[in-house]
């Protein structure tokens, strides 16, 4: 399950070739980060065909460039960017402040309550609103207008409801039974390491830091555990069941075997909040944007106004393409290379406009017909 978010930190921005179309932003600062990272790849070794396969130290040059930029950046950022957003915060920050002691007056202070019902209830209320919106679509096959932004069209137009059943039904079993145990165990794990004084909200701020981390940690768990699973032997054990949707469906980011529900999907997510010892009410800010980004990364429509979903979308077609979430690993492992040279790469953009990634970046044949 995969939930893209550096696409909303764009540097370059670009119109499509057909002229006077939407404004578009292009994902993460890729170009910057390639000639950066440049000099590690020269420390490459060559292959038998001369493609150059980065060695397992510049590969760890990269990831700590990427880090370390990724922080300097943060910190520059933060004395303009969140200096305006605090003095929102100032404002709306003791309003916060004040629903959440209202909160705590009406169901106590257990920390149970707070890390164990409080993310279960989350995940089975963000994923089942947004993802039965979602498949309220693909089940009525409309409106047209929403059929537009169809990533790959005419696959699950309207969906097979058979196969859907199926992914329910697994969806269901690897919230209950599996991950529900895994939110009691990660309690026991926060009490372990301490939780931060309940009653205080952290400040912006705070939450800025986090969520930055929370990423990140998400990026590097996801992305090398997705990897291994795409191992033979583990795929075909395992994996297998996850790439049964081709074109993935919303409700498709949790229908996958329970060992890859654990290992590969709930873990990434909460080693950031482990990691940082986040306040709850942080964590289950995390939690829903974790669920929000895997449900768009896997609906199959490319929306307006959302993270672009085309390289996790990819993966499910292709199968040994973009296995990470920002796309920075992917990168540097020179697992997007197919991807980049598809017309897939030139929709891979946060659009803002009405405007179909379909129609604003049309597959090339159409382009030549034209
Ligand atoms: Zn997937
Ligand atoms: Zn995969």
């Amino acid at each position: 399950m995969r939930k893209p978010v550096a696409h909303l930190s764009s540097k370059s921005q670009r119109t499509p070739t057909r002229g006077h179309g939407p404004v578009i932003v292009r994902g993460f600062a890729m170009e910057e980060f390639q000639s950066a990272t440049a000099l590690h790849h020269k420390k490459t070794v060559q292959d038998a065909s001369g493609a150059q396969q980065p060695t397992l130290l510049s590969s760890l040059w990269s990831v700590l460039f990427v880090i370390s930029s990724a922080l300097i950046g943060f910190a520059a950022f933060r004395n303009t960017l969140t200096w305006h957003l605090q003095r929102f915060w100032g404002a709306s920050g003791d309003f916060w402040q004040a629903q959440w002691d209202r909160l705590l007056d009406v169901v106590g202070e257990d920390p149970f309550t707070f890390w164990v019902y409080g993310p279960a209830i989350l995940m089975m209320a963000v994923y089942w609103i947004v993802g039965g919106i979602y498949t309220i679509l693909d089940v009525a096959n409309k409106p047209a207008a929403v059929r537009r932004y169809k990533i790959q069209p005419g696959t699950n137009e309207p969906v097979d409801s058979k196969r859907l059943m199926k992914v329910i039904g697994w969806v269901l079993f690897n919230q209950i039974v599996v991950t529900m145990p895994f939110i009691y165990l990660s309690y026991s794990v926060m009490e372990w390491r301490g939780f931060p004084a309940l009653r205080e909200l952290p400040t912006f701020r705070w939450v800025l830091v986090e969520i930055a981390v929370h990423i990140l940690m998400e990026e590097i768990g996801f992305y090398y555990s997705h990897r291994l699973l795409h191992n033979a032997y583990l795929y075909r054990f395992i994996h297998k069941r996850h790439h049964e949707w081709t074109a993935p469906i919303a409700v498709t980011a949790m229908y996958c075997h329970p060992f890859e529900n654990i290992f590969s999907n709930v873990l990434p997510i909460f080693l950031g909040v482990f990691v940082m010892g986040s306040h709850v009410a942080t964590a289950w800010l995390w939690f829903s944007m974790a669920i929000l980004f895997t449900l768009n990364s896997h609906s199959g429509y490319h929306l307006p106004f959302l993270p672009s979903n085309e390289a996790h979308d990819f993966h499910h077609l292709k199968f040994n393409q973009c296995y990470g979430v920002l796309g920075v690993l992917d990168r540097i492992h020179g697992t997007d290379t197919m991807f980049r040279n598809s017309r897939a790469y030139a929709r891979h953009v946060l659009m803002l406009s009405l405007l179909p990634p379909r129609e604003a970046f049309p597959d090339e044949s159409k382009c030549k017909a034209k």
